[in-house]
């Protein structure tokens, strides 16, 4: 039996479901929020809501969009014929940082991991194969995680590239292994673009 009301032991359960929220920080931020005046918790409920409700994922690159293409696939001044694979959306969010990049991306949401049982089909490599038949893409560059699980994803990706003349190049280790790639300082991420190598 919980000590709580209901509503908010609700409350509670719903904010230990995210990720790294432990109990002892759901608590806190449940009454947190119960401690708000009513507009403050309302427009929190709202942010969720509306964010929720008014994105999606491109229909061209999987990013998170307000809009579908999303802004990035419909620049006319982004360069169409490099595209920068990426594990997640937040990834795209890294790279744009560095202003270094002026090309399209493709979010790929995960990587291949046999451990907890995903596999090529689970994550966007057949979306990606999809935008490459036209031949206008030269360039593959896979920004995936440096650790095992992005390295054998842009292994992969690059196997499957080779026999349709596409160059798959592998950013720098400037990242830490293990590390991700949405962590990693503007300077550190530009520096691993600019040292891409061809695999
Ligand atoms: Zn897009």
């Amino acid at each position: 039996m919980s000590f709580y009301a209901a509503p908010v032991a609700k409350l509670i359960e719903e904010f230990e479901k995210l990720p790294g929220i432990g109990h002892k920080t759901a608590q806190r931020l449940a009454f947190h929020v119960l401690n708000l005046p009513y507009e403050k918790a309302e427009s929190l409920a709202n942010a969720i809501r509306e964010a929720k409700a008014k994105t999606r994922y491109c229909s061209v690159c999987s990013n998170l969009t307000e809009t579908d293409p999303c802004s990035i696939c419909s620049s006319s001044s982004r360069d169409s014929s490099v595209i920068c694979v990426v594990e997640d959306p937040r990834d795209v969010v890294a790279m744009e940082r560095t202003r270094e990049f002026k090309g399209l991306y493709h979010v790929l949401h995960g990587a291949i991991s046999p451990m907890e049982g995903i596999g090529p089909e689970d994550i966007k490599i057949k979306e990606l194969l999809a935008r490459l038949k036209d031949g206008s893409v030269k360039e593959i560059i896979l920004a995936t995680n440096p650790n095992i699980e992005g390295e054998a994803t842009a292994m992969y990706i690059s196997k499957l590239l080779k026999p349709l003349g596409i160059k798959a190049t592998r950013i720098a280790h400037g990242i830490p292994v293990g590390g991700d790639l949405e962590y990693a300082d503007e300077v550190t991420l530009a520096k691993a673009l600019e040292g891409r190598r061809e695999i």
